[in-house]
């Protein structure tokens, strides 16, 4: 088994997105208030070649979104920007791979907001898992008004429902085996959206933790911030606290969407808490 990373260009988002500030809804209209960006930051999806058949988590922005200027959605027009280029989307990262659109068995959607779910395209073939409560909220005028882009979904779009079951994993409440190994799983971290979902991938003594957005980074997560767009943030606190308390009990590989450090992290498979050795000059 094997996961790759797929970086499918850049988004720069308001610094009050990537660590929130105050509560409930002043939290949310901070990032419409917030005159400072950050840096471009990273679109990560992930491959894992596993032996039931590959699994693609997430699928990426989509050149689509270089529009963004015109859409009639304050946040989407105001708030994010993006840079990619049609060969940047996962669909020709993949076939580089030698990874062909029917080669992937199933793809698994985080959540649905715009850069997680733009490279769905390329998988007309595939199985395509989205909790329900997200596909509900994403859905229709009602997830246009909350930010997403259901009008961009392919036509085909008919996604499977994927049902965690109350069956703890670890610190988190609910959870499904995505393999007959049970060495790929989903658990539920809800937070950054109410039904976002995480996957385990465990690799030997090795956890690979496709964390989507659960946090921007590893910094945030281990000292329990709440991002900007969560809505309830008591519950993205316990998330983030159930996160950390995970990668203390066994040897985790952290792999945050936007993560500028989750693509070298992966490479070098380093654990949370571990420090990146810094390469002497010579
Ligand atoms: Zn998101």
């Amino acid at each position: 088994m094997k996961v790759h990373a797929i970086q499918t260009g850049f988004v720069r988002i308001k610094t009050a997105q990537v660590e929130g500030r105050g509560h409930g809804l002043r939290r949310q209209l901070a990032i419409f208030t917030d005159r400072n960006w950050t840096d471009w930051l990273p679109i990560y999806a992930w491959v894992i070649d596993h032996p039931d058949g590959i699994i693609v988590v997430d699928t990426g922005q989509g050149a689509h979104l270089l529009e963004t200027g015109k859409s009639l959605h304050p946040y989407i027009r105001w708030e994010a920007g993006f840079r990619i280029d049609r060969e940047a989307e996962i669909g020709p990262q993949l076939r580089a791979l030698g990874i062909g659109p029917r080669d992937v068995k199933r793809v698994v959607l985080t959540h649905l907001h715009m850069d997680h779910d733009g490279g769905l395209k390329h998988f007309p073939h595939s199985e395509i898992l989205v909790a329900p409560g997200e596909l509900r909220s994403a859905s229709g005028w009602a997830g246009r008004v909350r930010g997403y882009l259901p009008n961009r979904w392919p036509s085909w779009f008919d996604p499977a429902p994927i049902h965690l079951t109350p069956e703890p994993f670890g610190p988190f409440a609910a959870s499904v085996r995505l393999t007959r190994a049970g060495d790929v799983v989903a658990v539920a971290t809800p937070g950054h959206t109410a039904s976002h979902i995480s996957v385990l991938v465990q690799d030997e003594e090795t956890t690979f933790f496709l964390a989507g957005d659960t946090s921007y980074n590893e910094h945030l997560m281990l000292g329990g911030k709440v991002d900007g767009v969560s809505a309830d943030d008591r519950i993205s606190s316990a998330t983030l606290h159930a996160i950390k308390s995970f990668t203390q009990s066994q040897p985790t590989v952290y792999l945050p969407t936007h993560d500028p450090q989750s693509g070298v992290r992966l490479a070098n498979r380093r654990l949370v808490g571990t420090v990146e050795p810094t390469v002497q000059a010579a």
